[in-house]
C-alpha cells in the first residue's frame, strides 16, 4: 500500500540544541520544548528530546500508559532507551521510578531529556512512522514531566522527509514550531506527516481542513466534502453551538485492515477500509457524525470521573453508555436531519440494534453503568463473549433513544434529547464544569421536562431490568414486531480488539465446530482462504447454513490448523419496528418531530 518511498535518512542521534530543518531556534526555556525526529521511518524509530525549562533539581518524566482507547496499552513497552544532559551537554543520572516513570537529578538549570521509542502501531488510536507516512497520537510517543503538564508546551518536527507535510490542528508559529497550552491539549491534537491530500471548506461560520491519505483512485474528495458540508451545517444546527473557530478531518482510507475513528476537541482521525469507503459511503458519514458529535459530547460535555486524566492507570467512568452510545444517538437524529439517513433505515437499524442486546444474554447481568467501567476488560476476548458483557456503545445508544421518548412523553413533546444535550453544553461544558456521570444526564433531562425520571436510571441505566420497548414506542405510532429467523451458525464466537488477531470466545458444544477441534482461544488466521480482517465479521455473517468453512488457526502453543466443518443453523430472535393500529394525530406529530431530533412547537403538542 506504499505508494511513495521516501529518502532513507540515517539513524542518528540527536544532539542538544539538534539543527531543525526550518530555522535553527534557540530552545525556549519558558515552556517544555518537544522536538520528534523521524529517525528511521524503515525502522519504525522515532526520537525525542524534551528540553526542561529551568527549576527544581530534580524531575520525573511520565510516559502515558493508556490514551484514546479505554485500554491500558502501556507505551513505555516500545522505548528502547533514555538519557539525560544538562545545558551544556553533560550527562545527568536518570532513575527509573517505574515502567512508566524516570527520574531525572541536577536539573536545576534545565535539561535534555532524549529517548527512543518504537512506533508502528497504526489507525486513529496509534503512533506510526513507515515510509509511507507518520501519523501520531502523540500521548503514545511523549512523555510528560509530571511538576508542569499544565504549562505550556512547543513542539518541532526534525528530520522530516523530502516531500512530506506536516497537518495538526495544534497552533503553528512562525518558526516551524507548533504550541499547546499544556500537555492535555498538546495529546489532543494528532499530527499527519506525509504527502497526503487536503482540502478545506467554511461551513457554519467555521473552517474546515479535511487532510486525506489515501490512493487518490480510492476516494472522491468532492464528495466526502459535500457529506462534511451536511454533517457540520447539521451538528451545529442541532447544538446551536459551534465551540471551535477552525476543526480538521483526518481521514486513512487502506486496502488492508483499518477501522474506528478516534474523537478529539477540534479534530478527529478516522480510519476505514478503502473497500467500504467505495461501496459503502454511508458508513463514512455514519463514523464521522458521530466522532464529529464527540467534539461537544465527552470533550467538552465531559464527565468528571475522567478529568483530571490519570495517564498512570485506568480511568473509571460510569459515564461511557452516555459519552459513547448517546453520541450514536444524536448522530442519528443528525444524519436524519441532514438526510443522511432516511426513516426506514433509521428504524431498521434501530430493531437490528434491539436485537444486538436482547441476544446477548448478559443483559441480564450486566448493566450500561457496569459495562461502562469494563471498558478497560474489552481488550480480552472472554470478557466480549455475549454471556458476559454487553455493549455500552449498543445499549446506550438504545438508551439515548429511550430517553429522548420519555422526555417527550414527560413534557408532552416539549423537549426531546435534543433539549438534554444543550441543557448539560450550557449548564456544564460553556461554564468549564465536568457532569457527576449518570447523575448529571438524570439531572438534564428532569430539568428539561420538568418531571422525576429516576425509575428511568435506576432500571435501564444502572439497573438490568427488561426493557418494555413497546410502552416507550407507542408515543410515536410504533411497537416491536417480535419475530424469528433461521440463520447459518458457524458454532463460534470469535471477535477482535481493535488492531489485534482474531480470537475464538466461545465454541457451541456439540457443534460441528466443536467436532472440528476449534477450541476457544484459537487465534483465527485465515477464514475460507482470506486473511482476517476488518471484514471477517461480516464475511463470517454471509455464510449459509450447509455451506463448508475452512479455517485456519493458531492454537495457543502456536500449533496451526486448517480445519474444515459445515455450517450449520440457529433459530435467531428478530424485531421489526411497524405502525400500531390506527396511528393518531398525536403520534403521528410527534413521530414527525422526532424524526428531525427536536421538540414540537406548542401548536403541535396542543393538537392531542
Ligand atoms: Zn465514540
Amino acid at each position: 500500500m506504499n505508494h511513495f518511498s521516501p529518502r532513507r535518512t540515517a539513524l542518528r542521534s540527536i544532539l542538544f540544541g539538534a539543527l531543525i530543518l526550518c530555522t535553527a531556534l534557540a530552545p525556549s526555556y519558558a515552556a517544555t520544548d518537544y522536538t520528534i525526529s523521524l529517525v528511521n521511518p524503515d525502522k519504525h524509530l522515532v526520537e525525542v528530546q524534551i528540553v526542561l525549562p529551568e527549576g527544581p533539581a530534580q524531575r520525573e518524566l511520565q510516559l502515558p500508559v493508556w490514551n484514546a482507547l479505554y485500554q491500558v496499552r502501556d507505551f513505555s513497552q516500545y522505548v528502547n532507551w533514555v538519557r539525560a544532559k544538562d545545558r551544556a551537554g553533560r550527562p545527568l543520572a536518570v532513575r527509573k521510578l517505574d515502567k512508566s516513570r524516570w527520574q531525572i537529578s541536577g536539573a536545576e538549570s534545565g535539561a535534555a531529556f532524549e529517548y527512543q521509542i518504537y512506533v508502528d502501531s497504526f489507525g486513529p488510536f496509534g503512533a506510526q512512522l513507515s515510509p509511507h507516512h507518520a501519523f501520531f497520537n502523540l500521548a503514545q510517543i511523549l512523555m510528560y514531566p509530571v511538576d508542569a503538564r499544565d504549562a505550556p508546551m512547543l513542539l518541532r518536527f526534525s528530520h522530516v522527509p523530502d516531500g512530506w507535510h506536516i497537518a495538526t490542528p495544534l497552533t503553528s508559529l512562525p518558526d516551524c514550531r507548533f504550541s499547546a497550552e499544556n500537555y492535555d491539549r498538546l495529546v489532543d491534537s494528532p499530527v499527519e506527516i506525509g504527502t497526503f491530500q487536503e482540502s478545506d471548506f467554511d461551513e457554519a461560520g467555521g473552517h474546515f481542513r479535511v487532510i486525506v491519505d489515501a490512493e487518490s483512485r480510492d476516494y472522491d474528495m468532492e464528495k466526502i466534502d459535500a457529506t462534511l458540508h451536511k454533517i457540520v451545517a447539521a451538528a451545529t444546527s442541532w447544538m446551536d453551538d459551534r465551540p471551535f473557530d477552525t476543526y480538521m478531518f483526518f481521514y486513512h482510507f487502506p486496502r488492508g485492515p483499518a477501522g474506528g475513528g478516534m474523537e478529539h476537541s477540534f479534530s478527529t482521525a478516522i480510519d476505514l477500509n478503502a473497500d467500504v469507503v467505495s461501496r459503502a459511503p454511508e458508513v463514512l458519514a455514519s463514523v464521522t457524525v458521530h466522532e464529529f458529535f464527540h467534539l461537544w459530547n465527552v470533550k467538552r460535555i465531559r464527565p468528571q470521573t475522567l478529568e483530571p486524566v490519570d495517564y498512570t492507570k485506568e480511568n473509571y467512568t460510569r459515564a461511557l453508555w452516555f459519552s459513547e452510545g448517546c453520541t450514536s444517538t444524536a448522530a442519528d437524529f443528525i444524519q436524519l436531519r441532514s438526510g443522511l439517513l432516511d426513516e426506514p433505515h433509521f428504524e431498521q437499524e434501530l430493531a437490528s440494534g434491539i436485537a444486538e442486546l436482547e441476544r446477548r444474554s448478559a443483559h441480564l447481568t450486566q448493566s450500561a453503568e457496569e459495562s461502562s467501567l469494563d471498558a478497560w476488560l474489552e481488550g480480552n476476548a472472554y470478557y466480549r463473549r455475549p454471556d458476559r458483557s454487553i455493549s455500552y456503545y449498543n445499549k446506550g445508544e438504545l438508551l439515548g433513544i429511550l430517553l429522548d421518548l420519555a422526555v417527550r412523553a414527560a413534557s408532552h413533546g416539549q423537549a426531546s434529547l435534543r433539549e438534554v444535550f444543550q441543557w448539560m453544553n450550557q449548564n456544564y461544558a460553556r461554564k468549564g464544569r465536568f457532569f457527576p456521570d449518570s447523575d448529571g444526564v438524570r439531572e438534564a433531562a428532569e430539568a428539561v421536562s420538568h418531571t422525576d425520571l429516576g425509575w428511568f436510571f435506576v432500571k435501564y441505566v444502572a439497573g438490568t431490568d427488561e426493557i418494555p420497548w413497546n410502552d416507550f414506542f407507542r408515543g410515536v405510532g410504533l411497537h416491536l414486531v417480535e419475530g424469528t429467523s433461521t440463520a447459518a451458525d458457524a458454532g463460534f464466537v470469535a471477535s477482535r480488539n481493535f488492531d489485534s488477531p482474531m480470537t475464538v470466545a466461545a465454541v457451541t458444544a456439540g457443534s460441528e465446530a466443536d467436532r472440528a477441534g476449534l477450541q476457544a482461544g484459537d487465534t483465527i488466521l485465515e477464514i475460507n482462504g482470506k486473511a482476517v480482517g476488518q471484514e471477517s465479521s461480516q464475511d463470517l455473517a454471509g455464510l449459509t447454513a450447509g455451506d463448508t468453512i475452512t479455517v485456519k488457526t493458531r492454537g495457543r502453543r502456536g500449533e496451526e490448523h486448517e480445519l474444515h466443518w459445515k455450517v450449520g443453523s440457529r433459530s435467531d430472535i428478530t424485531y421489526d419496528l411497524r405502525d400500531v393500529e390506527n396511528v393518531t394525530a398525536e403520534q403521528r406529530a410527534r413521530r414527525a418531530a422526532w424524526l428531525k431530533g427536536e421538540a414540537q412547537s406548542p401548536q403541535q403538542s396542543q393538537s392531542r
